[in-house]
């Protein structure tokens, strides 16, 4: 393990404070920010817009190592899992999924996840630590760097080689254009990290993503919702509903024991939306658990007045769990309860099932010996 910071894992006035304390001059953080995360730049040297002393100096205090990737699959439909090696030997995964006209990163804020959602098998596997912001960027920057792989090895020709990549099989040499907080863990309970590495994915300086092109999924930790509407960060918002009682929900995902149906909806009703922007609501269909078309008008009245759309989801269930996924028409049933008043629901058959890549399934280690695809 490296004893220097990452130096990705500090926000834009975290690193401008540890410069100025340096004496590196003002405008130099600008630049370092420049380099790290729109030219994505491997190593300190590569900072050829700095002198070679304060590229020194940089690289003595900071490490800019990439978290690598053990290990990558892809699905049969085109989605893309990859599995980091971090540090300290833990892992997380990443899921890539291309669709016509985007490209879309899943990315894991935790390893493991301590809601120990009964449906979800990284609940399954208990909460090991949060990861930090460089580590939930890195995933990010790594992924994209993998996309142009075998392009130029110099950081400068390699961004502008990127960005005017053209499409050439469909799911690699693209850039990617959406990014969901839907990966590994509940980024909410790591809310300090999380934030950094919106800020980072969000602001000019640092990725200048469109904060319509980034979403949060939470399981509902309410006053994280409310701390998250006030920091200003005008990400995406999903909550994962995935019943339509407190008794169901107790039961398959205890965090409502903490924050029931009434506080969530509450907070969701109070959170400041973007104009023209809806709050998701994921709903995880488990057979004769919340599948009934009665469940389907619950949810209709308990998100009356919240602009939104439901995303339906079939569970993908993993050898050991309690639930079954609902008959198609079950889910159709469901489905036109909620469009007959006139809220949105796609079904969402999630991807990547053949290589455990689908929700819930991500586990963070290599079910085979580690291979690079
Ligand atoms: N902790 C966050 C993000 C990770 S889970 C959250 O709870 O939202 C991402 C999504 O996958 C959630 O909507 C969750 O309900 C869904 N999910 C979890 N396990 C699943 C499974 N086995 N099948 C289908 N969807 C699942």
């Amino acid at each position: 393990m490296s004893s220097k910071i990452s130096i990705k894992s500090l926000s834009y006035a975290e690193l401008s404070e540890r410069l100025a304390a340096t004496g590196l001059k003002g405008y130099r953080i600008d630049q370092v920010f420049d380099w790290l995360y729109r030219k994505r730049a491997s190593s300190f040297d590569a900072m050829t817009n700095l002198p070679k002393e304060e590229r020194q100096l940089l690289d003595s205090l900071f490490s800019l190592a990439l978290v690598p990737v053990l290990r990558s699959e892809q699905s049969s439909d085109g989605t893309r899992k990859f599995l980091f090696g971090l540090d300290d030997g833990q892992s997380v995964e990443s899921v890539l999924i291309p669709d016509e006209d985007r490209l879309t990163l899943c990315i894991s804020s935790q390893v493991g996840c301590s809601q120990a959602c009964r449906f979800c098998l990284t609940g399954a596997s208990g909460f090991t630590r949060n990861l930090s912001s460089g580590e939930i960027l890195d995933q990010i920057i790594t992924v994209e760097r993998l996309l142009s792989e075998g392009g130029p090895q110099d950081d400068r020709r390699a961004a502008e080689h990127q960005a005017d990549e053209k499409t050439q099989d469909g799911n690699v040499d693209r850039r990617i254009t959406n990014i969901v907080l839907m990966g590994m863990g509940e980024p909410l309970a790591n809310f300090a990290e999380v934030k950094k590495a919106l800020e980072i994915m969000l602001s000019g300086q640092g990725m200048g993503i469109s904060g319509r092109r980034v979403t949060l999924s939470t399981a509902g930790l309410v006053p994280e919702i409310e701390k998250l509407g006030r920091t200003g960060l005008r990400v995406g918002l999903a909550v994962s509903l995935n019943a339509s009682t407190d008794e169901v929900r107790d039961e398959v995902m205890p965090v409502n024991r903490r924050y029931p149906l009434t506080e969530l909806l509450g907070a969701c009703r109070a959170y400041p939306l973007e104009p023209r922007r809806r709050i998701t609501f994921e709903y995880v269909l488990l057979k004769n658990v919340n599948d009934s078309p009665e469940d389907a008008r619950r949810v209709a009245k308990l998100l009356r007045g919240i602009p939104c759309k439901v995303n339906l989801i079939p569970v993908n269930p993993f050898p050991g769990s309690a639930y079954e996924r609902p008959t198609d028409d079950a889910v159709r049933r469901f489905q036109q309860v909620l469009l007959d008043r006139h809220i949105a629901a796609p079904v969402r058959s999630s991807r990547g099932r053949d290589i455990s890549a689908a929700c819930g399934q991500l586990r963070g280690h290599a079910s085979s010996p580690a291979r690079l695809e």
